[in-house]
């Protein structure tokens, strides 16, 4: 049984891919899973640290899929070669790292048809990134589990020139059109949080104007769209 977290990373996959690395894989939960559900689909469980290397090696020979998951130690996209899978997910670190691993090996993407990705904090540097690299965002979702938000972004590769509002990039633009309880209650908590981060602000002997002007521009847009 897959957390609900990994469920739901695992059902945003696109039904049509045949190859696919999970990279920081940890126990390789998440790909083998994907292994059992799809007969026709390979993987690759990507670790860069012995521990959770180790125990995705012993996860996949328990599961007695070793001819079909491919473990591998190194750091991010190193272990793949190009055009190798057609999908990667990279699940449960923070945005600016998962964002890095992908710009890192980006000639490693070049069949990718989508990245699904779910960020622990800073999803918007993965909506920059998906501009920048000209991917559109195909789907996005949030969920709670544990008392703990998630926002889960799938982009696929485009060769239309798509651009985002700067609102879009910091909320999510499939998120702003289906908005669900658990973005409200993100989105909420954030607003309190920032709202007391900018009274401290103010109160300091050289008050960071420009980090104020922009705390206070995000506030605008979670109220707009929020309250
Ligand atoms: N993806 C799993 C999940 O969502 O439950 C595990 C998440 S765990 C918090 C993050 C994992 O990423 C750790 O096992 C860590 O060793 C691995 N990791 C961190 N940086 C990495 C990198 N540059 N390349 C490969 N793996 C990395």
């Amino acid at each position: 049984e897959l957390s609900k977290r990994l469920e739901r990373v695992k059902q945003m996959i696109p039904d049509d891919i045949s190859c696919v690395a999970d990279i920081g894989s940890d126990h390789a939960y998440l790909p083998c899973k994907v292994c059992l559900d799809h007969p026709d689909v390979k993987a690759i469980a990507g670790e860069v640290n012995e521990g959770p290397y180790f125990a995705a090696v012993k996860q996949v020979e328990a599961m007695e899929l070793s001819n079909r998951i491919d473990v591998r130690l190194g750091d991010g996209l190193n272990v793949l070669l190009p055009g190798e899978v057609d999908c990667v997910t990279i699940a449960g670190m923070g945005g600016t790292l998962i964002t890095n691993i992908l710009k890192n090996g980006i000639n490693k993407l070049t069949e990718v048809k989508a990245l699904v990705l779910q960020p622990n904090i800073d999803a918007s540097s993965i909506r920059e990134f998906a501009v920048e690299q000209q991917y559109e965002i195909a789907s996005e979702d949030v969920i709670e589990e544990d008392g703990y938000i998630y926002e889960i972004v799938v982009l696929e590769p485009t060769d239309v020139v798509i651009s985002y509002s700067s609102k879009e990039i910091y909320l999510g633009p499939i998120m702003l059109q289906s908005k669900n309880e658990a973005f409200y209650k993100k989105w909420r908590h954030v607003f309190d949080k920032k709202q007391s981060i900018i009274t401290q602000m103010k109160q300091a002997s050289e008050p960071n104007y420009e980090k104020i002007n922009q705390f206070e521009q995000q506030l605008m847009w979670i109220k707009e769209e929020v309250f």
